[in-house]
């Protein structure tokens, strides 16, 4: 017996999610959720799998067929795009400018990496002449970058610290969790050798999975490795065997997130990749318009905005969680607050894959109003919406 007064059924209504991730699902995406679960060796999964990994590689706009799903969140791809690479006593140059190039350089410590940083300021992008300088002082065998900074949305530039990886030796590892989907990552265009993903973000899929895509430069790394992969889940040779031809066992797939992820895929691709970055940049646009008409200021460095990701300053005297609680209460409307050294300063305001919607820039300018009405913090009233409708140029 369980009594549900203690274990009640889970009824949430849902949210309007516009923070740093998740992101809204796709109600198509719900449904493939709901699908039978069938063995994962069973042909007809199979199939699922081939096709999946197929859109993947279509998404990264790679042609390695080196792209998989691995199974854990984003941070299981940084995990892998790191651990799989190095081996003890390797020379890795992580760009830290937020809290994921953080994290890389944590992996990297504890995969017995030599670690060095480029420590860069957070809002502001990494300069590629940094990393050429410090490649001319230290050779480093791989290094490591984030594309889209969630902590602080700023999209980093990946062609020209593409273009120098190359010329130094070293292998470029790009965190793209945030960014695929909603911007381009053109990962053979832009000389990236390993990529990794999270579904939850722009891909508009619950969390779960993340993709990777790995090129051949990456791949004779891993062949001419000296020792095994300290991971024994994320060895990447061993996953690959999985997902390839071999069908080797190795762990079962979590079928679900995969029919997931798939859907999600098929509706990126019916959209259009081009399309949907437009989206993307079309509603940021809107949305920085109306926090600028708000008297608001931006926080991320001008030129260098990620469109999933606004970043906002949080204004004098204004109250952070009493903002945030206000737009969950009454709008059921989530946003993001800041992290580490930036807390209590920033709001992240996502608008990623399902997210980014006219109707939802409208209602986070209308209700972020009310909220700092609320708290006393002056906002010419419906100047906000009205920037908006003049950048969408409707009536
Ligand atoms: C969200 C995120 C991650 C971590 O992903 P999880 O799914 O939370 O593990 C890593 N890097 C970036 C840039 C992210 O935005």
């Amino acid at each position: 017996m369980v009594d549900n007064k203690i274990y009640p059924e889970i009824r949430t209504k849902g949210r309007i999610l516009m923070g740093p991730g998740p992101s809204n699902v796709h109600p198509r995406v719900l449904r493939a959720l709901s699908a039978p679960v069938i063995g994962h060796l069973d042909k007809e999964f199979l199939d699922i799998m081939n096709l999946t990994k197929d859109l993947l590689a279509k998404t990264f706009m790679t042609s390695n067929d080196f792209t998989i799903p691995i199974s854990g969140t984003g941070s299981a791809g940084m995990e892998t795009a790191l651990v799989n690479f190095i081996e003890p006593g390797d020379k890795v140059l992580i760009c830290i400018n937020g809290l994921f190039g953080e994290r890389m350089a944590d992996i990297v410590q504890r995969c017995g990496g030599d670690l060095e940083v480029i420590q860069g300021e957070w809002g502001k992008i990494i300069e590629p002449d940094e990393i050429e300088k410090a490649l001319r002082m230290r050779p480093a065998d791989i290094v490591g970058i984030v594309h889209a900074e969630t902590s602080t949305g700023v999209l980093q530039p990946i062609k020209p610290v593409g273009e120098i990886t190359k010329k130094y030796g070293a292998l470029l590892v790009v965190d793209a969790v945030t960014s695929l989907g909603g911007a381009p990552v053109r990962v053979d265009e832009d000389g990236m050798d390993v990529v990794y993903s999270g579904t939850q973000k722009c891909l508009s899929c619950p969390p779960g999975l993340a993709p990777i895509t790995v090129n051949k430069r990456a791949e004779e790394r891993l062949a001419s490795r000296k020792n095994k992969v300290q991971s024994w889940y994320l060895d990447i040779t061993m996953l690959r065997s999985y997902w390839g031809k071999e069908r080797f066992y190795h762990h079962t797939a979590p079928i679900n997130m995969v029919y997931a992820l798939y859907e999600s895929l098929r509706i990126i691709h019916e959209e259009g990749l081009e399309a949907r970055f437009a989206r993307h940049i079309l509603h940021s646009n809107a949305l920085k318009a109306g926090l600028t008409a708000m008297g608001l200021e931006l926080f991320a460095q001008s030129g260098y905005q990620a469109p999933m990701l606004n970043s906002v300053k949080i204004p004098e005297g204004v109250d952070d969680a009493g903002v945030r609680k206000y737009l969950l209460t009454n709008y059921g409307l989530e946003i993001g607050g800041g992290l580490g050294p930036i807390k209590g300063r920033i709001w992240r305001i996502g608008l990623m894959g399902h997210s980014c919607t006219r109707e939802n820039v409208m209602l986070v300018l209308a209700s972020l109003e009310e909220a700092l009405a609320d708290q006393g913090f002056h906002v010419e009233r419906g100047a906000g919406v009205a920037a908006a409708r003049e950048a969408y140029k409707v009536a």
